[in-house]
């Protein structure tokens, strides 16, 4: 017998609807290479994505087509989430840190017929021309007056295709299951794989991050998501601040810089604040040289890669701010996992808690984990165990865009293979320890690269450390340890070694230690461990 309960799909345009009307008021502020202070309401956001929507109608899109964007944080790419995904169309960020050639093949694979650009990007573009002849319009994110002048064919400003539109719009009934946004992995290995967002993946996503023990997020919150736009959907907070009605606030192509993110964050009082462990060493590099504490910020979700203790410890002890580890990943929309202390370690003490928050976090309600041998046997949750990480839930993908099935990321029984390595304990609490990819076994034993690295990296002399496994003779592989100096600092292989005695088991010990001055590098910033195991091919471990 089924329930007698309204059948209301879950679709993007009904929280733009909600948001109107229930928090119409509310601030959005943006930095954008023209303005360092662009203000509006979400009520202007709201009326200009119709006008978007209408303007994309009238260009002649069908459902399901692709609009590509090549933009930072700001309000009018804020817009094109809406105008775009809520007309039914699929919103398809781009990464413009990527190789220009991965750029012109995900537009391509995707087929984007419309393209919208942060003007820095034209000269990226006309190079590109040749190759992405899919686009049919490209729209430069800026006004007629600002518009530079380019070589591209059917270029025009963003003010102006939606300019003369009707701020009315009826958002069309879409199906919940229709694609909303698409987002290419950055991918370490191969060409990008796209990621096809539903409505329903984003709503139910939504829901999730807003809730206190993940992100916590209320109407009382000003965010600012330093995570791209065009990274994962920002970790969905275009759709869960717009959900509870938080300000915003966008910090446009300055999202790098320190010095911007302190403003920001003091003067327009921001409350949360997202991003990768990359970013927050920026910020709390410069408040330290500037003598500067961050006095608003109550705390900062930070994702994407290990967060190290010592920045967990920085943010506590120099601006009381409380950081909330995530796991996720593109193919997770992107979450899987928040660090938030349970009830009953509430009384733990502060170094008890800092041990737990080093972890990526505990299980959310809608993403189901596992931890599996070689033979596919679960292994226990007892913070011991390690094992290929697997994921399902309704929010994470069930095959790539346009892949059928070949990319091979799932099990037979339809669980998500993440790529990564992880013990979870008792309470439930995941630490990743490794990449499949990634993992240095040594004498049958796994060691975890990304732990040593963390250890290195709080060493004062130290601005990188990346740990690579290399051959040994009597244990297979051993790891290999990789240091930038921080500058104007020495450090020597055996202090390095001292450093790491007693902080990790003595059988991790790196074998090596080895200076350089360049780490390579994903375009998201992840460092390339293929690349350098390649870099390191003939490296011989010393007799
Ligand atoms: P991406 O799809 O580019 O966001 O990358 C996802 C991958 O980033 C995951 O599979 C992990 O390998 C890594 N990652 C994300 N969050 C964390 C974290 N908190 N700790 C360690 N690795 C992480």
């Amino acid at each position: 017998m089924h329930g007698l309960m309204m059948d209301t799909p879950l679709v993007i345009s009904s929280i733009l609807r909600h948001a109107d009307r229930n928090h119409g008021e509310r601030e959005i502020v943006s930095v954008t290479a023209d303005n360092p202070r662009h203000r509006y309401r979400y009520s202007d956001l709201c009326g200009r994505a119709r006008q978007l929507a209408n303007a994309l109608a009238r260009f002649g899109l069908s459902r399901g087509d692709r609009v590509g964007t090549l933009a930072w944080n700001d309000y009018r790419h804020l817009e094109a989430y809406y105008g775009i995904g809520g007309a039914g169309y699929v919103c398809h960020t781009i990464n413009p840190r990527l190789f220009p050639e991965q750029i012109a093949f995900i537009i391509k694979h995707a087929g984007d017929r419309v393209l919208l650009t942060d003007p820095m990007f034209l000269p990226l573009l006309e190079k590109l021309a040749g190759h992405i002849g899919c686009v049919e319009q490209f729209i430069v994110l800026t006004d007629d007056a600002l518009m530079p002048s380019t070589t591209l064919a059917n270029a025009v400003s963003y003010e102006s295709f939606i300019g003369s539109e009707s701020s009315e719009y009826l958002w069309p009934e879409l199906d919940e299951k229709d694609a909303v946004a698409l987002c290419y992995t950055s991918g370490t290995t191969g060409d990008p794989k796209g990621v096809l967002y539903n409505h329903r993946s984003q709503v139910l996503h939504a829901y999730a991050c807003i809730a206190p023990d993940v992100m916590g997020l209320s109407s009382r919150d000003c965010v600012l998501p330093v995570v791209p736009l065009f990274h994962v959907n920002a970790w969905g907070i275009p759709y869960s601040a717009l959900m509870v009605g938080a300000k915003l606030v966008l910090p446009g192509p300055k999202m790098g810089d320190g010095e911007t993110l302190y403003t920001l964050m003091e003067g327009e009082g921001v409350t949360v604040s997202l991003g990768v462990p990359t970013v927050w060493m920026a910020l709390l590099q410069y408040c330290d040289k500037a003598g500067k504490r961050l006095n608003k910020l109550q705390r900062t979700v930070i994702g994407g890669a290990a967060v190290p203790e010592s920045m967990i410890r920085a943010f506590r002890d120099k601006h009381d701010v409380l950081v909330h580890q995530g796991w996720g990943m593109t193919e997770m929309s992107p979450l899987g996992t928040l660090n938030s202390l349970k009830a009953n370690m509430q009384e733990l003490s502060a170094e008890d808690k800092l041990k737990i928050q080093t972890k990526a976090g505990r299980g959310i309600y809608g993403v189901e984990m596992r931890i599996v041998d070689d033979e596919q046997n679960e292994l226990p949750w007892d913070g011991v165990a390690y094992g290929a990480l697997q994921v399902r839930g309704p929010w994470i993908c069930s095959d790539y865009f346009r892949l059928d099935g070949s990319a091979g990321a799932h099990t037979d029984d339809g669980w998500f293979e993440t790529g990564d390595v992880a013990t979870i304990d008792a309470e439930g609490f995941m630490a990743i320890t490794d990449r499949t990819k990634d993992v240095i076994k040594s004498g049958g034993e796994w060691i975890s690269s990304i732990e040593i690295e963390n250890v290195a990296m709080g060493h004062a002399s130290v601005a990188e450390a990346a740990v690579i496994g290399v051959p040994h003779p009597k244990w297979t592989e051993r790891p290999l340890l990789i240091v930038i100096k921080a500058e104007g600092k020495d450090v020597s292989k055996d202090e390095m070694l001292a450093w790491l005695d007693g902080k990790i088991a003595k059988w991790w010990l790196p074998e090596d230690v080895v200076f350089v001055d360049e780490i390579p590098h994903t375009a998201t910033g992840k460092i390339k461990k293929i690349e350098l195991r390649r870099q390191f091919a003939e490296y011989r471990i010393p007799a």
